[in-house]
């Protein structure tokens, strides 16, 4: 929250290296503050949620992807192809490390833009480091909303069991990995 003796009527927010940013007129009571702060990321929010519809072909998709390697692994993780698939019910993406092919469950779909981009970020780990090793969490944790997404698709897991699993939470340590000639 920034205050500004220039602004006399306007509020703007913005998201700023992660951080949410809300610029009030510095004459606003602590009351109206508190309003305007709840109010601005409210329509911060929509607007995301709004973008994260728009991710909706797969060439979205690898363009996210690209985003996403660039800003938490350098650009190192280069996939071949990115898409959505409706196969696969027990997984939320998986990766094959071999082709560098990556797929995410159209379950995600509806899902908040933070938990797509951390199954993203998950599957694209995977073509530095195949197996869920200490090495791929620590890649995995680059991402900062890595265990809020954790924790949010665990959320969905405990609420309807025998439903999807891996990328994370998991059965088998390397349940979203699939060797070559294994693709789907
Ligand atoms: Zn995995």
């Amino acid at each position: 929250m920034r205050r500004s003796a220039r602004r006399r009527r306007t509020v703007t927010a913005y998201r700023e290296n992660g951080r949410t940013i809300v610029l009030i007129p510095a004459a606003f009571s602590a009351a109206e503050e508190r309003r305007w702060v709840d109010q601005m990321v409210a329509k911060l929010q929509t607007r995301e949620e709004r973008r994260h519809r728009n991710l909706a072909s797969d060439g979205d998709l690898m363009a996210r992807a690209t985003t996403l390697s660039d800003t938490f692994f350098a650009g190192r993780a280069v996939p071949a192809s990115v898409r959505w698939v409706d196969n696969q019910h027990r997984r939320w993406g998986s990766c094959t490390p071999g082709d560098r092919t990556i797929r995410l469950s159209s379950r995600l779909r509806g899902m908040p833009e933070f938990v797509v981009d951390y199954v993203l970020v998950h599957e694209l780990a995977h073509l530095l480091e195949a197996s869920h090793d200490d090495r791929f969490w620590a890649l995995v944790h680059a991402y900062p909303q890595a265990d809020r997404a954790l924790g949010f698709l665990e959320g969905i897991e405990f609420g309807r069991p025998g439903t999807p699993s891996g990328t994370g939470a998991g059965d088998g340590p390397d349940d979203d990995v699939e060797g070559p000639g294994a693709l789907d």
